[in-house]
């Protein structure tokens, strides 16, 4: 008999119309689950307190999911992370960091129809999330969604209109779940170590978009001014930017003074690539460092990782350009 457990955090999945509009309805979902029973499967649910809209999630739902699946992780065979789908991607990439060693499937799921919906598409995210968590060479943390298995690290929301809400752009999927499950074996990761989790701790991360004729300056000076622990610049292409002075000056003083500044692109596909057009060069010689192809959402995590430990600058930076949990393409 497989056990999971199963975390309910919130999301449109178990939301219900409530004369405000949908909103969450304790106890609704984990009722409605006893529908999925299987022989050869057992769950436990926890339904989390207040039950979120996952804009709303912050450090300390996820030091509590962190925690609870560390304590848990030898008395389960896997776990399921029931989440909104607004920051669902963010939440994975923290549980793939903070979660390291880990020798269990976690597999984080949610809808964009609540089940209460007929044409709800959190039923086959379940069932698929329930198969996934049963699989014991599952060993990282994925995100199931519209027939796909993601990697959690890897996988974007970007669709909010189709039930095709989730794609990981620059890594290929973990299984396809069609009328048997395809699991893709071949690209999953190897235990790696023991398991050593760590608690998320809070941490000054700031995020800024570059725009044609604006915001370089503006991020040069906010860099300058503020002194963050670690920004994200979400650049132009193969991350190039305007040779800004504002914007140089910033991130050079800002970097001196050890704040971790990540070049990241604005682009869904493709990477950061330092020296594919001249208009790279400079934040790079500045001491941005290059994110290559993580995502913004795995960024944050990763960040949050280095700054959670006590870590020399040098080894916070160079950890950045090394691959730690399947965030970036080797
Ligand atoms: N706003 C909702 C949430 O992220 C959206 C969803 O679950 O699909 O909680």
């Amino acid at each position: 008999m497989k056990r999971l457990l199963i975390l309910y955090t919130g999301g449109t999945i178990g939301m219900d119309q409530t004369p405000q509009g949908l909103a969450p309805v304790p106890g609704f979902l984990p009722q409605q689950l006893a529908r999925l029973a299987r022989p050869g499967v057992s769950w436990e649910v926890r339904e989390y307190a207040p039950l979120l809209d996952s804009s709303a999630i912050t450090i300390a739902d996820w030091q509590r999911l962190v925690g609870d699946i560390a304590a848990n992780h030898e008395g389960y065979d896997g776990f399921i992370v029931i989440h909104g789908t607004d920051t669902m991607a963010y939440t994975a990439s923290v549980l793939a960091f903070f979660l390291q060693g880990l020798a269990k499937p976690v597999v984080v799921t949610g809808s964009q129809l609540p089940l209460v919906h007929p044409r709800s598409d959190g039923w086959g995210n379940l069932a698929d999330a329930i198969e996934a968590a049963c699989q014991p060479d599952l060993h990282e943390v994925c995100i199931s969604f519209n027939r796909l298995l993601l990697r959690g690290v890897r996988a974007r929301k970007l669709d909010a209109a189709s039930f095709a809400g989730f794609d990981s752009p620059n890594a290929p999927p973990l299984a396809r779940f069609g009328i048997a499950p395809q699991w893709l074996r071949d690209g999953w990761r190897q235990a790696n170590g023991p398991f050593r989790p760590l608690l998320p701790q809070q941490a000054d991360i700031r995020c800024a978009m570059l725009l044609p004729g604006a915001m370089a300056a503006a991020f040069g000076r906010w860099l300058q001014a503020d002194r963050p622990q670690a920004a994200l610049l979400l650049s132009y292409g193969n991350g190039n930017a305007p040779a800004d002075a504002a914007l140089l000056a910033g991130v050079a003083a800002a970097s001196a003074a050890g704040t971790l500044v990540l070049n990241l692109t604005q682009c869904v596909h493709g990477a950061v690539a330092v020296g594919a057009y001249a208009a790279s060069q400079p934040l790079a010689q500045a001491g941005a460092i290059a994110g290559a192809d993580i995502t913004p959402e795995a960024a944050q995590a990763k960040l949050l990782w280095l700054l959670s430990q006590t870590l020399a600058d040098d080894a916070r930076r160079n950890l950045l350009r090394e691959d730690c949990c399947g965030e970036l393409t080797r």
